[in-house]
């Protein structure tokens, strides 16, 4: 182990930072975060929110979202759509308008439900808003699709390390921009862990404000490696081949899809169990017979759906595999 005090972690911050910033798509600094996504999810009302936040939600972790922001003492309005169901951009465009909101969070890939939102499309909303801060959640997307902070506008840009990263789990980056960092001096009670402004004056040394999770800053060194040598577009093209694979076994067992048509993730699909099969059975033979795990649904759409994930290390040779072993234990 190293120091994280010592010139061995700045070297460290210093190597894997051009990286960060590239899959971000900022110039702005990146942060490591000893904390899960969560951490950082809550760290941002916190920061950010003064006035009133609109909390966009279309499954449990963007629904959950609005709880944390009402707990953390914050005004919060709930832009609720059916799970399922994307954000449309319409819809923040008429919510920002009535002038009450100075902040939104929105959940990139919802990992409930397989919904993918319209990011270019609401960030062009919010780009009409210079006063409102949108932060985004990309937990289950980031590095599996193309997401840009900078040209896109958003204020803080966070993932966690457990999935689109397959990393071990307890651990997130995230990015803030100017706009968000301008906004947090003005808020009081940031508290000091997951203060925005105590990132940044570290980092500008290489450091964190408290003792990093090093281990996983040495994963993460390596998982850049690999993504960069496989090569971004390389990266993107496999998701959306791999994801291509589940889609067609869908349609092919004569399964439908929890999420509309149209705004479907790239990363993970979010199987409706139309045919009703018993789905904990069917997770419980895949695992036993295969030793394989897939997810028998999320919260209240547990049993109804089930939800198999391309993301991270996934290749067209470990999806096709998991497909044929769903085919097995399928059979009647
Ligand atoms: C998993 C997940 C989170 C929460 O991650 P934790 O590691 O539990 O903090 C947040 N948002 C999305 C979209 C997720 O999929």
């Amino acid at each position: 182990m190293i120091g994280h005090r010592g010139e061995g972690f700045k070297d460290l911050y210093r190597a894997i930072y051009p990286g960060l910033q590239r899959l971000f798509g900022t110039k702005q600094p990146v942060f490591l975060s000893t904390s899960s996504a969560w951490g950082v999810m809550e760290a941002s009302i916190r920061n950010l929110v003064d006035r009133e936040v609109l909390c966009c939600m279309c499954g449990a972790f963007s629904d959950n979202w609005f709880d944390v922001a009402k707990r953390c003492g914050k005004t919060a309005e709930p832009l609720q759509v059916e799970w399922g169901k994307h954000i449309d951009h319409k819809t923040v465009d008429r919510q920002l308008a009535t002038g009450k909101f100075d902040t939104v969070t929105l959940v990139h890939n919802e990992t409930s439900t397989g919904v993918m939102n319209p990011l270019p499309e609401i960030c062009c909303i919010l780009a009409k808003y210079p006063d409102v801060a949108l932060i985004v959640d990309t937990v289950s997307s980031f590095s599996g699709v193309k997401i840009d902070m900078d040209s896109l506008g958003i204020d803080v840009m966070l993932t966690g390390a457990q999935k689109a990263l397959a990393l071990p789990p307890g651990f997130s980056l995230f990015s803030v921009s100017e706009k968000a960092f301008a906004r947090a001096e003005k808020i009081p009670n940031r508290g000091f862990y997951f203060d925005f402004l105590e990132f940044k004056k570290q980092q500008a040394q290489w450091m964190t404000p408290s003792t990093p999770s090093i281990a996983h800053i040495h994963g993460l060194q390596s998982k850049l490696n690999e993504i960069f040598e496989e090569g971004l577009e390389a990266r993107f093209a496999r998701h959306a081949r791999t994801n291509a694979l589940v889609h067609d076994w869908v349609r092919r067992t004569g399964f439908e899809f929890f999420a509309e048509e149209g705004f479907r993730s790239k990363t993970l699909t979010c199987v409706k169990n139309n045919r009703e099969i018993d789905v904990l059975e069917f997770a419980r033979k895949l695992r036993n017979k295969h030793h394989l795990v897939i997810d028998p649904g999320y919260g209240k759409i547990r049993g109804k759906t089930f939800r198999l994930s391309n993301m991270g290390d996934e290749t067209e040779e470990t999806v096709a595999h998991l497909l044929r072993c769903l085919d097995d234990c399928s059979k009647r």
